[in-house]
């Protein structure tokens, strides 16, 4: 291990020959099992390695680096607590075939879960099984189908969708065999409630929706939506990944959602980007419980079970009960931070999207398209900088790698021309935020070349994204 692998044996005895010592390789195997060729992968001693790994790990950036404010994705800080917990052998260690009686812990927890998931979002009863957020649109859109077929209706085959609909929404109803219908916001950025009554017939299924929606803005007239939705005999979908803005202040259920998804892996501690493990449950009203997949987690006389016996269910989702670990974070963290504590995090959001908002559009340097109150988003428009420097939001997401930090969301939602998505939760502190908004008022001023050429101080420069997305490789082959 301590003996560099650069120098040979011929060398070292050359080196070494004062000594009259001869090295022999170590006789670890016996020698009628060594290898005679030389094999041919990189050779290199402990030092090397660690110093390879470190270093590539240093090149990596993620919320233990600094602020990742990617609008919609909500990139927040997971206490290492739940990390730790979800850690230990009595959780890693358990087996899904093992008999149930031996892992009444583990049920007890997905139980609890389901309840406090419940209580956050106004709903009746939830499913776990989901291991994303567009898993559980899916499931949801499954449910909506089941619940129309059973009602003898299954003539509604529409999903209706807001024009800032996150792009699973569409590829979810999609893939459920359903027809979209976009729904054009008004020039507030909300649902025009004309355009969606003149929309809704009895071919409507779904509306799917999000709340405060995908600019940030907070839908005031979601009850009169949600009546209207019911009137025409459709069901309310909410894609849950916004709740980061309104926990323990609102609950979609008591907005009349029928379905809910949350995305666990965004509002409640575990860390997501780069397709990790993740957990999109879905909540339903109770006229929808019976179509839920299985199994169900119930508990029967003290004792907690898995519950095969739904006669309506849609059948099963996922492997076995959804993403164990993701769970038992998101358990943890609602304990830990308890009622007040998510309301908290939720205000806390709002006010630094809004300072952030408010500071950078008093520099005059971006736009931002409907005027209305933000939540815990907001969604700048670069085109002023496009028309006069050519500097499009893409050159500024570039750009902000120099500075160090991490890009906003950009080109989403597409009704904003040059579109920067900013998200800075709860976790970043006022300094971190300023840091922030300087850099982009910084940039605003720069030379148009500079901020075109971007990134100049990173590993790697302007990468062809359109190329890696049309010709994926996929594999690397050592040679
Ligand atoms: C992230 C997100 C989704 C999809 O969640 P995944 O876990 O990435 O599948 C859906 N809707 C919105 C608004 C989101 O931000």
């Amino acid at each position: 291990m301590y003996r560099s692998a650069i120098y040979d044996e011929p060398l070292l005895n050359e080196l070494l020959g004062s000594t009259k010592e001869k090295i022999k390789p170590l006789d670890l195997l016996p020698r009628s099992l060594q290898r005679k060729e030389i094999i041919d992968i990189p050779n290199l001693d402990e030092t090397q390695l660690v110093r390879h790994f470190h270093r590539l790990s240093q090149m990596n950036y993620g919320i233990d680096s600094g602020i990742y404010p990617l609008g919609s994705c909500t990139m927040k800080y997971n206490p290492k607590i739940c990390e730790h917990i979800a850690g230990w052998d009595s959780f890693t260690g358990i087996h899904p075939y093992q008999d149930i009686s031996t892992t009444q812990g583990n049920l007890e927890i997905m139980f609890e879960l389901e309840r406090l998931l419940c209580e956050i979002t106004g709903m009746d009863y939830y499913s776990l099984q989901p291991a994303a957020g567009a898993q559980g649109e899916f499931l949801g859109m499954l449910l909506s189908r089941a619940y129309h077929e059973f009602n003898n209706d299954s003539e509604r085959n529409e999903v209706i969708l807001p024009d800032t609909a996150h792009g699973t929404n569409p590829a979810s109803a999609t893939m459920a065999g359903y027809k979209l219908i976009e729904l054009p916001s008004t020039k507030n950025g909300t649902v025009d409630l004309d355009m969606l009554e003149k929309t809704l017939s009895d071919k409507t299924a779904c509306f799917m929706l999000t709340n405060p929606n995908t600019l940030g803005i907070f839908e005031s007239e979601i009850i009169e939506i949600s009546k209207m939705v019911h009137k025409a005999g459709a069901l309310l979908y909410y894609d849950g990944a916004n709740i980061n803005a309104i926990m323990g202040k609102t609950r979609p259920g008591d907005m009349g959602f029928d379905i809910v998804h949350l995305n666990l892996h965004k509002t409640f501690a575990t860390p997501h980007g780069g397709g990790g493990p993740g957990s999109g449950p879905i909540g339903v009203k109770i006229k929808l419980e019976k179509f839920l997949p299985i199994p169900r987690i119930a508990r029967k006389d003290g004792k907690y079970l898995f519950d095969y016996d739904v006669l309506q269910s849609i059948g099963k989702i996922k492997g076995f009960y959804g993403n164990f670990s993701v769970l038992l974070k998101a358990y943890i963290y609602i304990l830990l931070m308890g009622r007040d504590g998510l309301k908290e995090a939720s205000e806390i959001a709002v006010l630094n999207s809004n300072y952030m908002k408010k500071k950078i559009l008093k520099s005059g340097k971006y736009e931002m398209p409907c005027k209305e109150l933000r939540k815990h988003e907001f969604v700048l428009s670069c085109e002023k900088l496009r028309q006069e420097k050519e500097i499009r939001a893409m050159d500024i997401a570039k750009r902000l790698l120099d500075h160090g930090l991490h890009p906003p969301t950009i080109y989403f939602p597409l009704i904003v021309k040059e579109a920067l998505m900013i998200e800075p939760t709860e976790t970043e502190s006022k300094e971190d935020l300023d840091k922030y908004i300087n850099a982009l008022i910084k940039i605003a001023d720069e030379d148009p070349g500079i901020v075109k050429n971007a990134p100049s101080n990173t590993p790697v420069k302007r990468v062809d994204e359109v190329g890696a997305t049309k010709n994926p490789i996929l594999t690397w082959k050592m040679i």
